[in-house]
């Protein structure tokens, strides 16, 4: 299977603009785009054009990088986007967002999306009581997760309930930390999603 391989940071930096990829770190002052805000090889003057493509290019690399993606996969969800009734990149994004491994993470139970796909994969997550491991899988309204109980004992997961005790998860969804259980109450809203995204450029780099 096909992976990213390249370090998480230099995605940032290419960006430019922190995707919070390697969770807590992202926060602390050793967030590498925090220290050198500039693309891997510059020293601080962009080399990129600002032409239309090279916008709309960079949106599309960025959403696929926050989502750790790759390009088929993505271009897939834009495609059955696409066939759906509504907006287009509303339903993208919500695609996106009712991933498993990002719904994982939206509830304060990973402190990555890489976490969050590792703990799918390795069958520490239940969905409406049954094991689920396909990161992809896409959750539905009323749909129940949870962390495994043996799981939720461990000491990595105790260490994600520290760090995650603030942790307020958006409105369409509802999890409790100290029972590691959460319920998908709605379909995310384009307001739902917090991150800024320009989806309208995805659409406009796709319908080239
Ligand atoms: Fe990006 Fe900073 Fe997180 Fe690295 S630490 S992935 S640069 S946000």
């Amino acid at each position: 299977m096909a992976r990213y391989t390249e370090a998480k940071c230099k995605h940032c930096r290419r960006e430019s603009e922190k995707l919070y990829l390697k969770g807590d770190r992202c926060f602390s002052d050793k967030c590498a785009f925090e220290r050198r805000p500039y693309a891997p090889g510059e020293q601080g003057e962009s080399r990129r054009g600002d032409s239309e493509y090279a916008n709309q290019l960079r949106e599309k690399q960025k959403v696929r990088k926050m989502y750790r993606l790759m390009e088929n996969q993505f271009h897939n969800y834009f495609k059955k986007a696409e066939r759906q009734r509504g907006v287009t990149g509303t339903n993208f994004l919500r695609l996106l967002e009712t991933r498993l491994d990002n719904v994982v993470l939206r509830a304060g139970f990973a402190l990555s999306r890489d976490q969050a796909r590792q703990f799918v994969n390795h069958g520490h997550v239940l969905v409406n009581g049954r094991k689920a491991d396909i990161p992809s899988r896409e959750m539905k309204e009323g749909d129940e997760f949870s962390i495994k109980d043996s799981s939720r004992k461990k000491e990595f997961f105790k260490q994600i309930k520290d760090k995650n005790s603030e942790y307020t998860p958006p409105e369409w969804l509802s999890a409790d930390m100290e029972k590691a259980e959460g319920t998908v109450i709605r379909m995310p809203e384009r307001e739902d999603i917090e991150h800024p995204i320009n989806e309208q450029l995805i659409v406009e780099y796709y319908s080239l």
